[in-house]
């Protein structure tokens, strides 16, 4: 049995190690959180009264992070390196900048500790349900250690390269999303003063060039996919808040990798926009009503 520790048990971590535990592993944890720690023990996880100790005394054979940002995972990594033992693997699953991707990866080759970035998609539902994708990067050796853990957590694991691939893949995905979003709203908006009706743009559109899973699994109007944030007060889903930390990663990265991303960069700014007037907490889906003119 793999004894894992898991540091950071939010609206993620916590569910992911809940699964864990569901899957038979000796599931030992810390969170900065009260309520995270409290949530954990509930589902089974041994709770330490830091990650210092609950990497040493849980002796842990694998240990993840999800946390919110790259200064948390560089800060954390670096305490728990040091600690770690002999042949342990470092998994960091929390969406972070390339760059901190890379330089945790670099620390661990330094320490003798394998280790990968494991970004994830599908949100506190695939969290709880274990339906998430892995987007993984690190050595192929680390990888085939990793994915069998990783497969208690989700559905779909992809091995997309060397360090930091997985953060990469994460980013770009989600750039298209953020801009197809953006093109899907724009076009209804159009059609609306058009005159042409949500549904016939829907039915042309979806079987027609213009097809993307912005409009046929996440159309921003209520009608045409009953299952869509926009029939139900633009609830997330997937908050606005988040797709924006996502542009912005993908705005450092392409500032720091010199690519041009013009379309990427207009996605953030909008946004940033949609945000800031107090929308943050809107499916991202909702940027489609700042687009029309009306928002709050
Ligand atoms: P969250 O804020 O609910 O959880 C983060 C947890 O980390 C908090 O409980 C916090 O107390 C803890 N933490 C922060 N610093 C710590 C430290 N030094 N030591 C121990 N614990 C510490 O956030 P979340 O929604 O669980 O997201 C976690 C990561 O997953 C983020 O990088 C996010 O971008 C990514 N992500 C989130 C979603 C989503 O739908 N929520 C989807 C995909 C990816």
């Amino acid at each position: 049995m793999t004894t894992i520790a898991f540091i950071g048990l939010g609206n993620m971590g916590g569910p992911m190690a809940a699964n864990l535990v569901k899957a038979g592993h000796a599931v030992v944890g810390f969170d900065l959180a009260e309520a995270s720690r409290a949530a954990a023990a509930e589902a089974g996880v041994a709770i330490e009264p830091s990650a210092v100790a609950a990497v040493r005394e849980g002796d842990a054979d694998v240990v993840i992070t999800m946390l919110p940002a790259g200064k948390h995972v560089r800060a954390v990594w670096a305490e728990l390196l040091p600690v770690a033992k002999e042949g342990a693997l470092f998994i960091d699953c929390s969406t972070i900048d390339v760059d901190s991707a890379r330089a945790v990866h670099e620390m661990a080759r330094k320490a003798g500790i394998a280790s990968l970035d494991a970004p994830v998609s599908g949100g506190t539902g695939g969290a709880k349900g274990a339906t998430l994708t892995f987007m993984a990067g690190g050595e192929a050796e680390a990888f085939a250690r990793g994915k069998p853990i990783l497969e208690r957590m989700g559905r779909k694991i992809v091995h997309c390269g060397g360090a930091g691939a997985g953060q990469a893949a994460k980013i770009c995905n989600n750039m298209i999303l953020g801009i197809s979003m953006i093109g899907v709203g724009e076009a209804f908006v159009l059609a609306e003063k058009l005159g042409l009706s949500h549904q016939a743009l829907f039915d042309v559109a979806s079987t027609s060039s213009g097809q993307c899973w912005s409009l046929t699994t996440y159309c921003p109007v209520p009608g045409p996919v009953p299952t869509s944030p926009a029939n139900n007060g633009y609830k997330p889903g997937f908050a606005a808040d988040l797709m924006l930390k996502d542009l912005k990663l993908a705005q450092e990265a392409a500032a720091s990798a010199g690519a041009a991303t013009p379309l990427g960069a207009a996605a953030a700014q909008l946004y940033t926009l949609f945000a800031a007037q107090g929308e943050g907490g809107t499916d991202f889906s909702g940027i489609i009503n700042m687009l029309r003119g009306e928002h709050g």
